[in-house]
C-alpha cells in the first residue's frame, strides 16, 4: 500500500518545480500545524472496554477554521489522514472559501459495530478534541462511512460540553438538526458542474459513456446527475464487484437492485466484472469515486478512456498522474472535481452562524458559478504553465495560501 502523505509530498514538490513559491513557505506546508492521535475508550455492548484509534489533523488555517471529514474505516491511520487533511488545505482554497484544510479519523469498521456502539465511539471522539474543535477553531463533517446521524450525535455532544448553541461546529447534519439543504447530492453536483465546464476545453463529446468505480454516496450522486443530463453510465461498482452495460444502466434499477441484494453484483441486465475491469474499459468519462491509490504505475497505461474526473479523494497516484499526462488523458483533479461538498459544507457554517436557512435552488445557484469559476481559472493556468490540470489546481491554491501567510 502506497503511503498517501508521501504521494500527496510529491505532489507539492512537484508544484514547486513547476512555479516559483517562497521556499519558506513550501517548507511549512510539508508538516501539518499539529496531527492528534487520541486512545478512545468505548464500553462494548458486552460491557467489555475495547480502545480504538483516533485521529485529527489540523493543517492549515491561513484561510479560515480547519474544514475537513472524519472517515471510521479499518485502515484509517495516520498518514491517509495527513494527505487528506493537506488535500483539504488545497481544496478550500481551489474553491475560495474562508476555511483551512483538516481531517479526522478513526481506525474501526462500523459494520462490526451495534449503533449504541458506535454513538458511544463518536461522543467519545468529540469528548477527547473539544478543546480545538469550534465554530472558528476547527469544522468538521462526514467522510467515508460517517454519517449525518453520526454528526448530529457529534454536534450534541458538542454544545453539552461547551454550551455552543451555533450548531456550526459540525458540517453534514441532517436538514432538520441545522444541516443545508443540497449537501447529500454536493459533491457529485460539484464534480457534474465542474465536468460541464470544461468538457468543450477537453475536447469531450456532448454525451459522454461513463464509467464510475463506487457508488456511495459521491458515486450514485454523480451517476444520477450524469445521466438526469443525457450521459450514459456503462458501468458502476462497489466494494464487492462491478457491472458493465454497453448499452448503460437503468440506474433506477440499479439502486432497487442493490437495496434488496445488499451489493451491485448478479445485476440481471449486465454483465459482472472486476474493479480492474471496470478501470480499463473504454470509454468517455472515467470516475474514481471511491478511494485513493486505485490508479497506479501499474494500471495507468492500460486506462482507455478520454478524460478521468477524481471524486475520489487521491484516487490517481503521482506516477500515474506522469503516465497519464504523458499519454494526453487529462485528469480533472480531486481538489477541484470534488470540492463540491466542502463547499456547501461551508454554506451550512454560514447558515448556522447567520440562523439562516436557503433552500435548495439558492444553493446551487451559490455553487454552480464558484465551481465554473475554478474550473476556466485552473484551465487558464494549467495552459499558461504548460502543465496538467492538477498541478494547475495547486498553483492556484497555494498562490491564494501563500499572500495570506506571506
Ligand atoms: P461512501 O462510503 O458513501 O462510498 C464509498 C463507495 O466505495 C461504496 O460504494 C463502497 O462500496 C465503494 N468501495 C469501497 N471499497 C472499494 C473498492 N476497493 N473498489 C471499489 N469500490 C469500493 O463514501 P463517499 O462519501 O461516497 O466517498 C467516496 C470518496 O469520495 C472518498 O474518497 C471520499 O473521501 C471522497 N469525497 C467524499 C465527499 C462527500 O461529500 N461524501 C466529498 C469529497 C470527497
Amino acid at each position: 500500500m502506497q503511503n498517501p502523505y508521501q504521494n500527496a509530498m510529491k505532489q507539492l514538490d512537484k508544484v514547486a518545480k513547476v512555479k516559483n513559491f517562497n521556499d519558506s513557505f513550501i517548507a511549512r506546508l510539508r508538516q501539518p500545524d499539529r496531527d492528534i492521535r487520541i486512545s478512545i475508550p468505548v464500553q462494548m455492548d458486552d460491557k467489555s472496554l475495547k480502545i480504538f484509534e483516533g485521529y485529527r489533523v489540523e493543517y492549515n488555517n491561513a484561510l479560515g477554521p480547519y474544514k475537513g471529514g472524519i472517515r471510521y474505516h479499518h485502515d484509517t491511520e495516520i498518514n491517509e489522514v495527513k494527505a487528506l487533511a493537506f488535500w483539504m488545505t488545497l481544496k478550500c482554497a481551489v474553491a475560495n472559501i474562508p476555511m483551512g484544510g483538516g481531517k479526522g479519523g478513526i481506525t474501526v469498521e462500523p459494520r462490526n459495530l451495534s449503533k449504541g456502539e458506535l454513538e458511544r465511539l463518536s461522543r467519545e471522539w468529540v469528548r477527547s478534541l473539544s478543546d480545538i474543535l469550534g465554530p472558528r477553531k476547527d469544522v468538521p463533517a462526514p467522510d467515508v462511512n460517517t454519517t449525518p446521524e453520526i454528526m448530529t450525535w457529534m454536534t450534541d455532544e458538542y454544545a453539552k460540553i461547551t454550551g455552543d448553541k451555533t450548531r456550526a461546529t459540525f458540517t453534514g447534519k441532517p436538514i432538520e438538526k441545522g444541516g443545508s439543504e443540497g449537501r447529500g447530492p454536493a459533491t457529485g453536483l460539484g464534480g457534474f458542474y465542474v465536468f460541464n465546464a470544461l468538457r468543450k476545453d477537453l475536447k469531450l463529446p456532448e454525451k459522454c459513456k461513463v464509467a464510475i468505480q463506487g457508488f456511495g454516496n459521491v458515486g450514485s450522486n454523480a451517476a444520477e446527475i450524469f445521466a438526469e443530463h443525457g450521459h450514459k453510465i456503462i458501468a458502476v461498482s462497489d466494494s464487492k464487484s462491478a457491472i458493465f452495460n454497453k448499452d448503460g444502466l437503468d440506474l433506477k434499477k440499479v439502486q432497487a437492485h442493490k437495496k434488496s441484494t445488499g451489493a451491485l453484483k448478479d445485476f440481471p441486465d449486465a454483465k459482472n466484472i472486476t474493479n480492474e475491469e471496470l478501470l480499463e474499459l473504454p470509454c468517455d468519462l472515467l470516475v474514481p469515486a471511491a478511494f485513493e491509490n486505485v490508479i497506479t504505475e501499474q494500471n495507468a497505461r492500460k486506462i482507455k478512456v478520454k478524460a478521468i474526473l477524481e471524486l475520489a479523494n487521491g484516487p490517481v497516484t503521482p506516477e500515474a498522474d506522469e503516465i497519464l499526462f504523458k499519454k494526453g488523458i487529462p485528469v480533472i483533479p480531486d481538489v477541484l472535481a470534488n470540492s463540491g461538498g466542502v463547499t456547501v459544507s461551508y454554506f451550512e457554517w454560514e447558515q448556522n452562524l447567520k440562523n439562516e436557512h436557503w433552500t435548495e435552488k439558492e444553493v446551487f445557484k451559490k455553487l454552480k458559478p464558484m465551481m465554473e469559476d475554478a474550473s476556466k481559472k485552473i484551465f487558464e493556468e494549467s495552459k499558461k504553465s504548460r502543465t496538467s490540470l492538477r498541478m494547475g489546481a495547486f498553483i492556484l491554491a497555494l498562490e491564494r495560501i501563500q499572500k495570506k501567510m506571506l
